[in-house]
């Protein structure tokens, strides 16, 4: 009689966690978090991915990466083939894996989460698009024969640089004009150096120049030249333009010294290296007692900011409560490690100051969760007679933003909806006015990097769609 032989069980792979920078030592630096995978680290990882005929994984991604593709190549070790993989359909490998919120996308429906945590999707993007940068030759993927078209496309963060990805790899002539001195728009800066260096967004554009995307920095469109005036020398025209209009509270008090919206202290600390005192001599207030209002993940880049800033105390005043925070939970987790003290259901009634015009404080209000509003999300009631007030010296608003009217109001012809931003076709990024398209947060109001990237590849295939065929 034969004894059955049983095939050996499979050793379970745990998901490796990201290595990363002590909250104690993070607190104080604006090094990045994360350390990123080790090679062996990588390759065990990949092997996690069961290679699944229907990857779930991919309908997750805006911009249709072959995931299980590029994970394969890992894991066998061929870390340009993944680099190339990944940049056949994303020009921004190494921001989304480290911006994405893979969790809700691609990781959220990856088939080995129903039963163990997911395969760390973003972890291994970044990892690939890391390698290269680090340690890779410097391969292109192929290029179209040149078509002779010439496109504009206006606003260099995450929309605009996936259009002018797509479109120089079908042949175009693209070039890019950005407001700002340095090219990457929301990417360099909305988010701090700590969790996306502008060192990685620079390579990122640097790919683009080395396939012949042009830039031109310090070009404020609908002031320096107009959009028709583009159209006299394009074939057609890209606005990717970003919501970057700050939203204030509107209470008593938000002139005081000392109060910042969201966008402008991040750009004086991000792009413009107020936090590299002395090196950098930009003016911003290194508040002691910080307060934050919102509570987004840009809320949570302006706590963290301001800790790092120097500051003793980084509160975060939010008006529902934790379970409402719409900031990613890992964002919200690295917040609190290095001290951010949140204040749930509070909300600012008015800004308090001395004769000298400087921030003193803030009076504020508790809330309590009433019925869900149109949000789906319970909307927060005020508790009457629960005013008091908390001692800051810096406030920091960030509670979303707007449509910039610069462009929008110098371009006729352009529709707009009653927020001020542009309307454009949702599957193609057509916009009223002939030969030119839109997408990104200037259409939809301020989103994701993945969406806005997923906004310009819709976009770039209707562009390529109309200078090819004529529609
Ligand atoms: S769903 Fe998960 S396991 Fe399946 S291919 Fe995608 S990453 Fe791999």
């Amino acid at each position: 009689m034969t004894e059955e032989v049983k095939a050996p069980k499979k050793e379970k792979i745990p998901r490796h966690k990201m290595p990363e920078q002590e909250p104690q030592v993070r607190a104080h630096n604006f090094e990045e978090v994360p350390f990123g995978y080790t090679k062996e680290m990588a390759m065990k990882e990949a092997e996690r991915c069961i290679q699944c005929k229907d990857p779930r994984c991919r309908q997750g991604c805006p911009v249709e990466v072959d995931i299980p593709a590029f994970i394969r190549l890992i894991k066998e070790g061929d870390f340009e083939g993944a680099i190339r993989k990944l940049w056949e359909k994303n020009a921004l490998p190494a921001v989304c894996g480290r911006v994405c919120p893979q969790e809700v996308q691609c990781e959220g429906l990856c088939v080995v989460g129903k039963k163990d945590e997911p395969v760390a999707i973003g972890n291994l993007e970044r990892f690939a698009a890391d390698y290269q940068r680090l340690h890779g030759r410097s391969i292109l993927p192929p290029k179209a024969d040149a078509t002779g078209k010439k496109v504009a496309v206006v606003g260099s963060g995450p929309s605009g640089l996936t259009v002018a990805g797509d479109l120089v790899l079908k042949g175009h002539d693209v070039t890019i004009y950005e407001a700002l001195h340095a090219p990457g728009g929301v990417l360099v800066y909305g988010i701090p150096e700590f969790r996306l260096p502008k060192e990685i967004v620079f390579s990122e554009c640097d790919y683009l120049k080395r396939l012949g995307v042009k830039f031109e920095i310090s070009q404020v469109i609908g002031r320096s030249e107009t959009v028709d005036e583009l159209l006299e020398t394009y074939d057609a025209v890209y606005l990717g333009v970003g919501a970057g209009l700050p939203v204030f509270l509107k209470v008593p008090g938000e002139h005081f010294i000392g109060v910042y919206s969201a966008n402008e202290y991040l750009t004086r600390s991000n792009l413009m290296k107020a936090y590299d005192f002395p090196n950098y001599d930009t003016p911003l207030v290194r508040g002691k007692n910080v307060a934050t209002f919102g509570g987004g993940n840009v809320a949570m880049d302006s706590a963290r900011t301001a800790l790092r800033m120097g500051a003793d105390h980084s509160y975060i005043i939010y008006r529902r409560s934790h379970a409402e925070l719409p900031a990613r939970g890992a964002e919200v987790h690295h917040a609190e490690e290095v001290g951010g003290e949140f204040m749930f259901l509070t909300n600012p009634l008015r800004f308090l100051g001395n004769d000298d015009g400087f921030l003193t404080g803030v009076e504020c209000l508790k809330m309590e969760l009433g019925e869900p509003d149109a949000s789906g999300r319970r909307r927060p009631v005020p508790i009457p007679g629960s005013e008091f007030q908390v001692e800051i010296d810096t406030a920091i608003i960030s509670i979303g933003s707007g449509a910039n009217p610069l462009l929008t109001q110098s371009t006729p012809g352009l529709a707009l909806n009653k927020l001020g931003y542009i309307s454009a076709d949702p599957k193609t990024g057509k916009t009223m006015k002939p030969r030119v398209w839109a997408g990104g947060d200037i259409v939809t109001g301020a989103a994701t990097v993945i969406l806005a990237m997923g906004a310009g590849r819709q976009s770039s295939n209707s562009i390529h769609d109309f200078l090819t065929f004529g529609w």
